[in-house]
């Protein structure tokens, strides 16, 4: 039976094998992870671990967020810091000695309402999986002024590690007051001769330790209250952009080179409106098990986080996700039914006064 009130025996499915069911009938993996960052690779481990022989495929952005990172000083365990690429390399390479199968390809469909799922990807391929580990991460927020999408790659970007090189000697803006702006800030003085950081309040959201290392640098300028309502180029490349002062409304402009844009992400969620249940931010919702409401569909890091956003979060939450995974599918494999349409979750009820 299919369909999302459809009841499910799993031993009907057959017994858990080393790849899933492999042999004459087709193919079904025990765990497919969608997603290569910190999640996604802890995920893997956890789940190959487990004896799962869990097959990740990886997304476009291999590495997620944390692969665009230079350096990361709060992940534990690296105390002289760690560049991303490198701790992405590592946390692959700890799945892989495990038995996580790594596929580079990216996810097109999920088929939720039979089960086994159904994952189907860009290359063509689709396969069947008795449990699913969301963790297809996040995307920079676009600031959704003219100019903007015309001077992406121009002068327009969203990346410091990836571009602060071509911008050596000259003058750029960061836009945003979060850690992450804060951050590429700080790495954008390597390479520009100023770095003037716009931010539309006045006062950061980034940690502590970060501002004081922002307001310490003599290459940084901060320009509070400040918004950019327009992007302009010539030649094929930013020269200016036109800023209002948040307060008075006040306009005017300012000359630069580069305009790198930190204003936050959004959740990758486009595989799952209709089929899994988000909030109103896109981030999908799940219980403290990683458990979302499909009962054999599990999320971790930033597509269900939107609170912490961390390395070290992230890769707690793949773990959690895959620890889950593993028992679901023992109770599958005990022969309990998967009833589709229960939502498995046990969330927060309203809070009582103490
Ligand atoms: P964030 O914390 O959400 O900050 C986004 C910033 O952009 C905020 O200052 C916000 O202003 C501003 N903003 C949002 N929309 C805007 C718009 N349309 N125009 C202008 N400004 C806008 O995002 P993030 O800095 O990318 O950080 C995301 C998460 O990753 C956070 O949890 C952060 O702690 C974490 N992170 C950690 C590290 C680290 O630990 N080293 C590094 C990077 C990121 P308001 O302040 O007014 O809301």
């Amino acid at each position: 039976m299919s369909g999302a009130n459809g009841t499910h025996n799993g031993n009907q499915n057959g017994a858990l094998g080393s790849h899933g069911d492999g042999g004459a009938a087709e193919a079904i993996e025990n765990v497919i992870v969608i997603g290569s960052g910190p999640a996604g690779f802890t995920a893997g481990l956890y789940a190959a671990r487990a004896s799962l022989s869990p097959l990740l495929i990886t997304g476009n952005d291999y590495g997620g967020q944390v692969s665009i990172t230079y350096d990361v000083e709060n992940y534990p365990g690296f105390p002289v810091s760690v560049s991303g690429p490198e701790l992405v390399e590592k946390m692959k390479e700890q799945a892989e000695k495990f038995g996580t199968r790594i596929e580079f390809d990216y996810v097109t469909e999920l088929v939720t309402d039979q089960f086994p799922f159904e994952v189907r990807t860009t290359s063509g391929k689709a396969y069947k999986a008795r449990s699913i580990i969301v963790a297809t991460g996040a995307h920079p927020r676009y600031l959704d002024v003219p100019g903007e999408k015309e001077y992406t790659g121009k002068g327009v970007s969203y990346c410091a590690t990836c571009d602060g090189f071509f911008f050596r000697g000259k003058d750029v803006l960061v836009v945003g007051g979060g850690d992450s702006a804060a951050e590429e800030a700080l790495f954008l003085t390597r390479y520009a001769t100023r770095v003037r950081i716009l931010h539309r309040r006045d006062k950061f959201r980034a940690s502590k330790i970060l501002q004081e290392r922002v307001f310490s640098n003599e290459k940084i300028e901060v320009l509070w209250n400040t918004v950019i309502s327009e992007i302009k180029g010539e030649g094929g490349s930013v020269k200016q952009v036109v800023v209002e002062d948040t307060v008075t409304g006040a306009t005017s402009e300012l000359t630069t080179d580069g305009v790198f844009v930190f204003v936050g992400h959004l959740p990758n969620n486009q595989l799952f409106p209709g089929k899994l249940e988000m909030d109103e931010d896109g981030h999908l919702i799940t219980d403290k098990k990683m458990r979302t409401n499909v009962p054999g569909i599990f999320a971790a890091g930033e597509i269900q986080d939107k609170v912490f956003k961390q390395v070290a979060t992230s890769v707690g939450q793949g773990c959690a996700a895959a620890i889950s995974a593993t028992r679901f599918l023992e109770d599958v494999e005990a022969g309990t039914p998967v009833e589709l349409a229960r939502d498995p979750r046990e969330l927060a009820a309203v809070a009582v006064a103490a």
